[in-house]
């Protein structure tokens, strides 16, 4: 089958959105995107790029813009929140050193000139109400106007709403943690290092951004009291402060530089059962959301657009190619979330004799045997969604 000349319409311009645009329009599609935000704007803050992700980022002509925007990573450390460094991975040692740290903003922006470039129409303060499968999928917005197509993609997020259409409503849970999100001058002059401070029921991830002038923080406390699952609910910093008050000096400095702070409820939401009926497909955060404790939420979602274009640049009809994607795409994103969600216990333990044994087996693992600790994640960072059509 040819995309040449389908008409998509996508749904979201985020990064799974704008990333199967171009995609798409590469491959001689008529795409418009529709997105429901007044502008592409500066919204969230740092996010991780590992080599899977940008496997795709280089495949869709993309690579180098993203890297000039981006701070290259060379290295994960593990530190105990009081007694320092339990463990460090070397990023160097990867079959390939193409892992990033970016802001949010400076990857869309690239993404979206990309997709301008290969002829998208992004189509701004269009939100989406429903969608309705069918040989030619509809689009019901906001504003009372409709657009129908050959295809439409649901890359709309967390609260997607093509989800539902395709799934009926699920309920995500509360998994009583929250997060803080937060960017700060990198005051102290932190390398291209990724730094998780762990402590009893709490982490802190941090690392560099912008070309290395500020510092990206995510803070993790576990908590009963329910909050809020968003993007952009504010807090006071003294809240993150007063969390980690106990942290060593480095991260207490750290969040001193804080002014301003998101705080989000991580929940977890079931991975999709149904990713596509009639001409209506889902990509991203909208089949699978993902805790952050991975930092594979960008990469699955870029991962996802070059699959989705692929199969329909290859198979033999719409729908047969559609089912094609989800069969090739479920079992990883699967395994995926499943290494996030285990990540979190990981950082967390709380009793003190378990957390001393966890961390001397890191340190040992780390000094006697450093590439078969980056072995563990070849199945993740190795694999290449373009190589394999
Ligand atoms: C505002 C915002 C800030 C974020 N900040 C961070 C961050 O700092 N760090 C991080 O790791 N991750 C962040 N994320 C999440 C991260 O981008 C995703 O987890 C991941 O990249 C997967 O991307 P996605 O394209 O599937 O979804 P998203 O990147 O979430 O994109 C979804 C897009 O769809 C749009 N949309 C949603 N509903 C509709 C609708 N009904 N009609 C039209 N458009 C719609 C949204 O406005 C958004 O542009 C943020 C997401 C958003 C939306």
């Amino acid at each position: 089958m040819t995309v040449a000349g389908m008409k998509i319409v996508v749904i979201g311009a985020g990064i799974g959105g704008l990333a199967v645009a171009r995609a798409l329009a590469l491959r001689g599609a008529d795409v418009v995107v529709l997105e429901q935000a007044e502008a592409i704007r500066e919204v969230g803050a740092g996010l991780q790029i590992s080599p899977n992700g940008f496997a795709v980022l280089r495949a869709l002509g993309l690579g180098e813009a993203v890297a000039d925007v981006s701070v290259r990573a060379q290295a994960v450390s593990l530190h105990d929140y009081r007694r320092g460094q339990v463990l460090q991975l070397d990023l160097t040692r990867l079959a390939s050193r193409d892992y990033y740290f970016a802001h949010r903003a400076d990857l869309i922006d690239v993404l979206a000139r990309g997709a301008r470039a290969a002829g998208v129409r992004i189509r701004l303060l269009q939100k989406a109400e429903t969608v309705t499968p069918g040989l030619r999928p509809r689009v019901d917005l906001a504003n009372g106007a409709s657009v129908d197509a050959d295809l439409v993609v649901g890359a709309d997020g967390l609260n997607s709403r093509v989800r539902p259409v395709l799934n009926g409503s699920s309920a995500p849970y509360f998994t009583q943690q929250v997060a803080w999100r937060a960017l700060v001058p990198n005051t102290s002059g932190r390398g291209p290092e990724a730094r998780v401070h762990m402590g009893p029921l709490r982490h802190v991830v941090s690392y560099p951004v912008r070309g290395g002038t500020m510092l990206n923080i995510v803070a993790v406390q576990e908590r009963a009291a329910w909050t809020t699952e968003s993007w952009s609910q504010r807090d006071d910093p003294m809240a993150v402060q007063a969390a980690f008050a106990d942290f060593c000096p480095e991260v207490q400095e750290m969040l001193a530089g804080i002014e301003t702070v998101n705080l989000w409820g991580l929940f977890r939401h079931p991975v999709a059962q149904v990713w596509h009926r009639d001409g209506a497909v889902l990509l991203g955060d909208a089949a699978h959301p993902t805790l952050p404790f991975l930092a594979q939420g960008a990469s699955m979602a870029l991962e996802d657009a070059w699959a989705l274009a692929a199969a329909l640049a290859t198979g033999p009809d719409r729908d047969t190619a559609l089912q094609a994607y989800q069969a090739r795409r479920e079992g990883r994103v699967r395994r995926v979330i499943a290494a996030a969600n285990g990540n979190a216990r990981k950082y967390h333990l709380s009793f003190p004799p378990l957390r001393w044994a966890a961390h001397s087996a890191l340190r040992l693992g780390g000094a006697v045997a450093p590439v078969r600790m980056m072995r563990q994640f070849d199945w993740l960072y190795g694999y290449d969604v373009t190589c394999d059509e």
